[in-house]
């Protein structure tokens, strides 16, 4: 019987095992069979405290996994299919096996939607994006595109005319989803140029592999055309990584696992908390992440403390 296990390994999971670990918990990291959140993705990282000339994403999370090794934390590349309650313990299903815990940290973040267009993977970090606060301030003085109508989108265009020359804001309706103030505040910025009822259909690359236009065609015309610019903020949604849960957590319209009471990592299953982005449609920030799972820990030691 486990006293924690954690499932996740980005910032709030590694906060999380760092945490438990240096509590004596001797917690078990099931780290997925590619693991490390969605900073491996990214490149540099400037905002992260503590690092003045910045960190590349996946040397913070190397980082993280070190410190929480040396504490004690065991690590499995596994992926977990579900979790059930059994007794006042949970049964975590890992392939064929199934291990038990006293506590379970669901720290398995939420994945930025994407178009799907071909190579887009290969993009990530070298002119896509799903970030504006993590990578805007790399595109100072050049046209940028963001691709999306919700708060999100308006949000990141806002953003980063602080650096951009202009930004495209790439809609595949004519009119916001996003919240009136919101959208209010986007179009009336001078710098941002909505382009309505379109759809990007192909991202086009320089010779150093990096993104430098995207192909779009009005969705109501069929009318084709080509953007210059130097990076696509993709805002199209996020999915939390909770469907594994399969209905044993309570989780929000658009899955995100509810925290209860707000604030807390603690949810409507005793003894399972949710830290990180699987569980915050909002801050979504490598140091919220982190913040969430020092406190999914820490409730957790509470919790086993109070069950003995
Ligand atoms: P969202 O509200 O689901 O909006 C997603 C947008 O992307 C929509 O405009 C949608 O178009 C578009 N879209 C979806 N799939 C697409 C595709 N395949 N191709 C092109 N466009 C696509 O997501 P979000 O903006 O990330 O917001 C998520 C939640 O967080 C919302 O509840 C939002 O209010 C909240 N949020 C709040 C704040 C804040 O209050 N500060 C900031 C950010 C987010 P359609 O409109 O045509 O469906």
């Amino acid at each position: 019987m486990e006293n924690v296990i954690i499932i996740g390994t980005g910032c709030a999971g590694w906060a999380a095992a760092i945490y438990s670990a240096r509590a004596n918990l001797e917690p078990l990291v099931l780290a997925g069979e590619q693991p490390g959140g969605q900073l491996t993705t990214t490149t540099e990282v400037e905002n992260y405290p503590g690092f003045p000339d910045g960190v590349m994403g996946p040397e913070l999370m190397m980082k993280m996994q070190e410190q929480a090794t040396k504490f004690g934390t065991r690590v499995e590349y596994k992926s977990v299919s579900g979790v059930e309650r059994n007794g006042d313990a949970f049964k975590v299903k890992v392939g064929d096996e199934v291990l038990e815990a006293k506590t379970v940290i669901v720290a398995t973040g939420a994945a930025p939607r994407h178009l799907g267009l071909e190579g887009e993977e290969k993009l990530i970090g070298h002119g896509l994006t799903s970030c504006a606060t993590c990578d805007g301030a790399f595109y100072r003085d050049v046209p940028v595109a963001v691709i999306g109508g919700g708060d999100s989108a308006c949000e990141e265009a806002t953003f980063l005319t602080r650096f951009a020359s202009k930004v495209y804001l790439i809609h595949r309706r004519d009119e916001l989803r996003a919240s009136k103030i919101m959208a209010e505040r986007a179009l009336a910025n001078e710098k941002i140029e909505p382009v309505w009822d379109t759809g990007v259909t192909e991202y086009l690359t320089d010779d150093t592999g990096e993104v430098r236009a995207v192909k779009t065609k009005n969705l109501k015309t069929g009318e084709e055309g080509e953007i210059e610019l130097k990076c696509v903020f993709v805002a199209i949604g996020h999915i939390p990584n909770a469907g594994f849960l399969d209905g044993l957590v309570e989780t929000d319209d658009n899955g995100y696992i509810v925290q209860q009471p707000a604030g807390t990592p603690r949810t409507n299953v005793e003894g399972l908390f949710a830290a990180g982005d699987v569980a915050d449609h909002v801050y979504r920030q490598a140091i919220t992440a982190a913040g969430d799972g020092c406190r999914a820990a820490l409730e957790a030691e509470r919790y086993l403390a109070e069950s003995e």
